[in-house]
Order: structure tokens, then C-alpha cells, then sequence
């Protein structure tokens, strides 16, 4: 995007398996060249947490979907990262939770819910042009024309440590074994369902961050944006 104003758009993805640090580092890549951040992952797991609450089946999509369509669901963009709401409810914390996390890839298979919840990220994406945009189908189904897209790997066994750390960075109880069940778990199902599955979107830049520490990710990915837009500061715009 040579020549583009900082009030152009600009749309990264970032997609990738659970525990890769996406989240993290969507974050401090939106930080760095001065976008909004959009951590859908929250939006699938707030369904679930709904679910859950309403005693709904996570297999009944068109009742996920409407729950979906008609709870107040929203980020609250004041708060950095944008904390995930039901209402006035922040979730954020909440929805990290193992039984949460034990649920929601089944919510995410259900097309209806899908629907709902793409549509809602192209809306996000209207009002916040300049995003980085992190979860599993966003370079693939939600925004393939972005400006860049990465997929974010690393070794199954990194992945469960990095998340074991984060809860236990959080104060939450440990207990790595069921983490790695529970990323594996997801993953199978992530890559496995018929609509949107988990893919490196074709085109897209693969990171494989086994033996890369945040930063590092960060640093590669920022020299790469430069080198996709032909930016070089540090604001891209
Ligand atoms: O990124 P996070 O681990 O919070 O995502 C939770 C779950 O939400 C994933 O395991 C996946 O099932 C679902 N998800 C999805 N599509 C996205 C983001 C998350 O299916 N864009």
C-alpha cells in the first residue's frame, strides 16, 4: 500500500492452533504499527459460556445461533486488550476457563453459529479498518483479501507449555496433562469439521514459532508487513 494515509485500511490475520500465542502476539503486532486488535476466539468461547449458563446443547447451531444473534455481545474497545461482554458483564476471564475451553470447538463447528459470528467480525472490521485479526479462519474464510496473513505453528508440546504458563501467570490451577488433552482435543475438532476448518490459508505466510520466543515472532512478522505493504516505519500507515 504505498502512498496510503494513516487513515487507510489495513487488515493482518493471524490464524493457528491452539497455544501458539496468537493472541499474544496480535497483540503486540497491533501495538507496534499502531491498529486495533480483534481476538475472535473470545467471540466463539462467549457462545459457549451462553451455553453453557443456559443449559443449551453445543450441538443444536440454529438455538446456538439465534443465543448468538439476539445476547448482547460486544467488545469494550475502551479497554486495552478490548475486553469480551455480555452487556456490561466482562467475560474476559471467564470465558478462559477449561470448561469453556472443553466446549467451544463444538459451538464453533456449527455453521449457524459461524455465520452469525463472521458477519459480526466484518462489521468489526468496518468500523476498526486498521486491525490485526487473530483465530482460525480469518485469512481463510473472513478476510481473504487482507493485506498480509501469517499462520502461527509450533510443536504440540510447546504449545501446551506456553498455556500452562499463561494460566499459571493468570493464578489459575494447573494441570498441564489436561491442557495438552484439551488443545489436542480442540485441534482434532478445529481441523477436522466440515465448515471453516483450520487451514494454512493458501497464499499465506507460515511462522513456525517452536523455538521463536514473542518477541521474535513479533520482530519477523513486522519486517514482513513491511516487506508485503513497502512500509518501512514503524507506523505503517
Ligand atoms: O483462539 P482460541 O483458542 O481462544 O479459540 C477458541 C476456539 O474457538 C478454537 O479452538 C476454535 O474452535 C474456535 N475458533 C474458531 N474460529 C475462529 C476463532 C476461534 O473456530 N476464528
Amino acid at each position: 500500500m504505498p502512498g496510503s494515509s494513516s487513515t487507510s485500511s489495513c487488515i493482518i490475520t493471524i490464524d493457528g492452533p491452539a497455544g501458539t500465542g496468537k493472541s499474544t502476539v496480535a497483540k503486540a503486532l497491533a501495538d507496534r504499527l499502531g491498529l486495533s486488535c480483534l481476538d475472535t476466539g473470545s467471540m466463539y468461547r462467549a457462545i459457549a459460556l451462553l451455553a453453557l449458563e443456559s443449559e443449551l446443547s453445543v450441538e443444536d447451531g440454529p438455538a446456538l445461533a439465534s443465543l448468538a444473534a439476539t445476547a448482547d455481545l460486544r467488545f469494550d474497545w475502551t479497554q486495552d486488550p478490548p475486553a469480551m461482554c455480555i452487556g456490561d458483564r466482562d467475560i474476559s476471564a471467564r470465558i478462559r476457563d477449561l470448561d469453556v475451553s472443553g466446549l467451544v470447538s463444538q459451538v464453533a463447528e456449527q455453521p449457524e453459529v459461524r455465520r452469525v459470528l463472521v458477519e459480526a467480525q466484518r462489521r468489526i472490521a468496518e468500523d476498526h479498518p486498521r486491525l490485526v485479526t487473530e483465530g482460525r479462519d480469518q485469512g481463510s474464510v473472513v478476510f481473504p483479501d487482507a493485506d498480509v496473513r501469517f499462520f502461527l505453528d509450533a510443536d504440540e508440546a510447546v504449545r501446551a507449555g506456553r498455556r500452562s504458563r499463561q494460566m499459571a501467570d493468570r493464578g489459575d490451577q494447573v494441570d498441564e496433562q489436561a491442557i495438552r488433552n484439551d488443545i489436542q482435543k480442540r485441534d482434532q475438532l478445529d481441523r477436522s469439521r466440515a465448515a471453516a476448518p483450520l487451514v494454512q490459508p493458501e497464499g499465506s505466510i507460515l511462522i513456525d514459532s517452536t523455538r521463536m520466543s514473542i518477541d521474535e515472532v513479533v520482530d519477523q512478522m513486522i519486517r514482513l508487513v513491511h516487506r508485503e505493504t513497502g512500509h518501512h516505519g514503524e507506523d505503517i500507515a
